[in-house]
């Protein structure tokens, strides 16, 4: 690995390479795989990674809204790509560039059906998202009759998959809960399926829900975090790698003594000699004030640097009174060793945070 000079993110395809591989050794041989690379690929770059696992053959790409599947189709991407949270002021842009909407509730299914009537659209793939237990989006049980109908009525329209999402796919002790949503999410989909008279692709499990419930698979699952490394468990951590290193290096070194004080309000007072170190990443790169005041720490010359008083927009300052480094020295914030995940949970979030606030301005480095 190269010596970081600046922040970087440096992304290791191969590690991605290994997670597809791992996540598609756990499926039947005919189900089909869904990249999720939402919000940049969860903080990566969506294009760049969306090209590789192109390559590596995934079956369909998921984005949370239609702007990032037009950065896509902009990037040469030429898999399906269904958009999960479409807002209808953007369909016809999403019809332009041959995005398939996640169509959730009927004034949002109506909204779409005009459209592509008006365009003279025949069997524009369309996915219908249900509610087993979410909560979040999703028709309900009490709307199959009504979609029938709808569907009935049209051929501007085709239904491509029908799909839902799990609540706590990674909480084993949820799994009763889960259970009863795949239940409803079979019920559901068995009788839409038999009033329209055709099978579209059915799919319900996010990355926990592949390694967790074997059983529920069905045709398609949908992975986000498992291809960036993460499993939600430290068994399915071993197995996974992570791709992202976040690395800076020491700007200046202090050296201080009691009584002087650290950061915006003196968030931090030195109880004795004290050397610091600045590095240039803050809270607009995606740390967090949260991480300061000595719950979140950095790793420099493999010890733990804990970051002292106020995180900064621009700079952390780390304790380095124990350590033997200098200005110019590498610095990492997580990586495969020291995970994302760990580093989330000294400030009480998960990975999936910490990997999407990381700032677009800090640069993005690929390993092949
Ligand atoms: C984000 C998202 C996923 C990906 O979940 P992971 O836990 O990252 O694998 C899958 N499905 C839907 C509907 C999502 O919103």
């Amino acid at each position: 690995m190269p010596t970081a000079n600046e922040t970087v993110l440096e992304i290791d395809l191969k590690a991605l390479q290994h997670n597809f591989n791992y996540l598609k050794s756990k499926l039947h041989k005919n189900t089909k795989f869904l990249a999720v690379v939402k919000a940049y690929a969860y903080g990566n770059n969506a294009e760049e990674l969306a090209k590789y696992l192109e390559n590596l053959g995934v079956d369909y790409f998921a984005v949370a809204y239609t702007n990032e599947g037009v950065a896509l189709r902009n990037a040469g991407i030429k898999t399906p790509i269904l958009v999960l949270h479409p807002q209808a002021v953007n369909f016809s842009k999403l019809i332009e560039y041959k995005l398939e909407p996640n169509l959730y509730s009927r004034k949002i299914l109506n909204e779409f059906i005009e459209l592509a009537q008006t365009e003279k659209l025949i069997n524009y793939p369309v996915h219908l998202k249900f509610n087993t237990g979410l909560n979040r989006l999703g028709f309900s049980v009490n709307d199959i009759s009504y979609l029938a109908e709808t569907l009935k009525k049209t051929d501007a329209i085709k239904v491509k998959s029908m799909f839902s999402h799990l609540a706590a796919s990674e909480d084993l002790n949820e799994k009763p809960f889960t259970l009863t949503q795949i239940n409803s999410f079979k019920t559901i989909t068995d009788k839409l399926s038999n009033l329209i008279g055709y099978k579209p692709i059915l799919h319900l499990c996010n990355t926990s829900g592949i390694l967790n419930y074997p059983d529920a698979h069905f045709n398609m699952v949908r992975s986000g975090i498992g291809l960036y490394g993460y499993g939600n468990s430290v068994k399915e951590n071993q197995n996974l790698k992570p791709i992202g290193t976040l690395k800076t290096i020491i700007s200046q070194i202090h050296t201080l003594k009691k009584g002087d004080s650290v950061g915006y309000n003196r968030g931090y007072i030195s109880n004795g000699v004290l050397k610091t170190a600045t590095l240039p990443i803050g809270h607009a790169d995606g740390i967090g004030r949260q991480y300061g005041n000595e719950k979140g720490y950095v790793i420099i010359n493999n010890q733990k640097a804990p970051i002292i008083g106020n995180v900064c927009m621009d700079m952390i300052m780390v304790n380095v009174t124990d350590i033997d480094c200098n200005e110019g020295d590498e610095v990492i914030i997580f990586g495969p060793n020291n995970t994302a995940e760990k580093f989330a949970q000294t400030a009480n979030t998960i990975s999936y945070e910490i990997l999407t606030s990381l700032s677009q301005r800090i640069k993005r480095v690929y390993l092949y």
